[in-house]
């Protein structure tokens, strides 16, 4: 028998182009999982879905669209259903970050994060909840942040998204349990991605004070924690806030 936990089970993975969607993609795949992969950017999502392919021709497809936009989400959705036929697992990864100082940041800073990582989330979710009611089983991971959990100073708009998303995970959690699905939150800490490598040495000096194990994530580690998540292990735990970030928030 197959100890691949995810054989059979299509996951739809948000901001998989790149850095944490990217490692949660190829490590459902590896477990048996076929993949949407979704990114705002076509080439994106095409090359990860190419490298998913290598692995396991067939197992993969790729697909852009901004996911700020409920239209285009709900169209992408209905395309992922089409082209997979069922939807076992969500992952609402893809985010930005717009960092500044509450007192300068604008209307545009503060509405393009809020409308991509947390209403994104709420548009992809919509759009496959329907399909994981019908087939009474499924798993959504929303991707958090230790800013969620503490407050940051310079994200407001970031970490009032990330903490926006603990309350609808909540919420949804309680809508669905009895139909099988759990929902619950990921809340990395300081990851080695696109995000972080931005920061400037004396704010990584800083983020690395503040961290307990005295080391940024990596990838993998995010990876780990959805997919035991996503895993029949955790069939018992929803609406929970799982932080991986080397005890920053504690
Ligand atoms: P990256 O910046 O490396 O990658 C972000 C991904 O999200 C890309 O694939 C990007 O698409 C996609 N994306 C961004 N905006 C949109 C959009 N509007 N529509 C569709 N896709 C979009 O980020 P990380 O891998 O570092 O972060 C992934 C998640 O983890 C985010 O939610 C982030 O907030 C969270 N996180 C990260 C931490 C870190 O330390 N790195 C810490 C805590 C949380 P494209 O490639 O096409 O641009």
């Amino acid at each position: 028998m197959s100890n691949k936990r995810f054989e059979n089970q299509v996951a739809v993975v948000t901001g998989a182009g790149r850095g944490i969607g990217e490692a949660i993609a190829k490590s459902l795949a590896a477990e048996g999982a076929k993949i949407a992969v979704v990114s705002r950017t076509e080439a994106n999502s095409a090359k990860v879905a190419a490298d998913i392919n290598a692995a396991t021709p067939g197992a993969a497809k790729p697909y852009a669209v901004d996911v700020a936009d409920f239209d285009a989400v709900q169209k992408t959705g209905d395309q992922i259903l089409a082209d997979f036929g069922r939807c076992d697992i969500l992952v609402n990864n893809a985010g930005v970050t717009r960092d500044t100082l509450a007192m300068r940041m604008s209307s545009d800073d503060w509405d393009t994060v809020l409308q991509t990582n947390l209403k994104g989330a709420f548009n992809f979710t919509r759009a496959v909840l329907r399909a994981m009611v019908k087939q009474r089983s499924g798993r959504i991971i929303n991707i958090g942040s230790v800013s969620g959990l503490m407050g940051l100073a310079g994200q407001a708009n970031y970490a009032a998204s990330k903490a926006g998303l603990i309350g609808m995970t909540k919420s949804i959690a309680r809508e669905i349990a009895s139909r099988g699905i759990t929902a619950n939150v990921v809340a990395p800490g300081f990851i080695e991605t696109d995000m972080t490598a931005v920061l400037n040495e004396e704010v990584r000096k800083g983020a690395l004070a503040q961290i307990p194990v005295s080391r940024f994530g990596a990838t993998a580690d995010i990876a780990a924690a959805v997919s035991f998540l996503c895993s029949p292990d955790a069939s018992y735990i929803t609406g929970q806030v799982l932080a991986v970030d080397g005890g920053m928030s504690m």
